[in-house]
């Protein structure tokens, strides 16, 4: 029997992503498996019911999860979601286990498979399936015209009979995917970029964009290609050094993250006091409480004459584009699964093992079991 991959809508209104656009709907089809959406799945992201050719449109999530083997969602499912869900399901996206712990006993206790993409290794096989990335790629671009928009200058240097105005300064903290998007994007639009990390391989990445390298000196290469926390006297060698090219900048871009911990907090309060009145400060960190000190996650707020802004959505805010290279990762990830129109797991492969989160009344990933069961004696 062909397998069904549904795909309901999300449940909260900010979310204007969609797991599935109706390219890939086309490319599951061919596969052989039976593709459903609920109604008005691809709204948010203009993707109409009529554009998804290939697929069977039903009324409500509640009949969708009746015949759903496998389900695609961007957020996390919610309680109410996986309790429609049947034994067995195998449902994939984002999870936020560290955030949602009672889903995770849930999504267990159902005998659910959640596969999560967030924990996907980052090896090179893995590049295509790599939503982070892609989604960490959107929110890089997005932060920048965030950033023009907020502005009280122009990014791009004017030569005008009313004279000439000089370039904005920016300058992106943390050359991830992220922030070397940012640098880029800043870059097309004029501005003069300094990109700063504590990773030495970004130095040639950062100037590879046309950007100057902010250099501190601090090597703080940690693992699996990611930066390790700073020392106390390296966070302070780095402040001293950094206060001087944020209180030049006119535009802050923060993107400085340490796996399953809180953001690196960067940006002391003095160190925004010192920039001038009218500069923005864009924290991408802001998920994990942000690397400035002042921000307010989901919120923009005022500091002097400083915009801050800590924006949780904004892959979200450019949903045509995020929700395709979305729906790709999920079928560069779901895809060798399906032989035949059948879901055939092989839990042998090093990627599957790094994502599922939770199969056959088990959690499998450890940092979660330990958190929603506590450490094993
Ligand atoms: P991230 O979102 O975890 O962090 C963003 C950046 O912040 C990183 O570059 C990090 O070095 C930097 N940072 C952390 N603490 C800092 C501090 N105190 N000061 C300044 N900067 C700080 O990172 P990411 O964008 O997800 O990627 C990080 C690494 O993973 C990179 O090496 C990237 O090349 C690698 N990567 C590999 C693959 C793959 O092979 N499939 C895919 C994506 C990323």
């Amino acid at each position: 029997m062909p397998i069904s991959v549904a795909v309901p809508k999300e449940q909260t209104s900010e979310e204007r992503r969609v797991a599935l656009v109706p390219e890939i709907a086309g490319r599951f089809a061919k596969l052989g498996v039976t593709v459903v959406i609920e109604k008005e799945v691809g709204k948010g992201a203009h993707f109409i019911d009529t554009a998804y050719k290939e697929a069977q449109v039903v009324e409500n999530a509640e009949k969708l999860y009746q015949q759903a083997d496998v389900v695609l969602k961007v957020q996390p499912p919610t309680e109410a979601e996986i309790e429609q869900m049947k034994e067995g399901t195998v449902v994939i996206g984002f999870m936020s286990p560290h955030l949602y712990p009672e889903r995770v006993a849930k999504l267990r206790d159902k005998k659910i498979t959640s596969l999560a993409v967030e924990l996907v290794p980052r090896i090179s096989r893995a590049q295509s399936m790599d939503a982070l990335s892609s989604q960490a790629a959107v929110a890089g671009y997005k932060a920048v015209i965030r950033a023009a928009d907020l502005a009280s200058v122009f990014f791009p240097m004017l030569t005008t009979a009313a004279g000439t105005i000089r370039p904005a300064k920016v300058l992106v903290i943390g050359a991830g995917v992220a922030g070397l998007q940012a640098i880029a994007t800043a870059r097309r639009l004029g501005a003069m970029v300094e990109g700063y990390d504590v990773r030495s391989a970004t130095k040639e990445q950062v100037e590879s964009l046309g950007a100057k390298f902010v250099d501190i000196e601090i090597k703080a290469e940690g693992e699996g290609g990611y930066a390790r926390e700073l020392t106390a006297e390296e966070k302070q060698q780095q402040q001293a050094i950094l206060a001087k090219h944020v209180a030049a900048a006119n535009v802050v871009i923060t993107t400085a993250a340490i796996p399953g911990r809180p953001s690196p907090k960067i940006l002391p309060k003095p160190m925004v006091e010192g920039m001038a009145p009218g500069s923005v400060i864009i924290d991408l960190a802001s998920e994990g409480g942000g690397n400035c000190e002042l921000t307010k996650p989901g919120e923009t707020v005022e500091h002097q004459g400083v915009i801050i802004h800590g924006p949780l959505d904004l892959p979200s805010q450019t949903p045509i584009n995020a929700s395709e290279m979305y729906s790709k990762n999920l079928f560069n990830l779901l895809s060798p699964m399906i032989k035949e129109g059948e879901l055939q797991i092989d839990w042998e492969d090093e990627v599957i093992i790094g994502c599922t989160l939770t199969h056959a009344g088990e959690i499998k990933h450890a940092p979660t079991r330990e958190l929603v069961e506590g450490a094993k004696p």
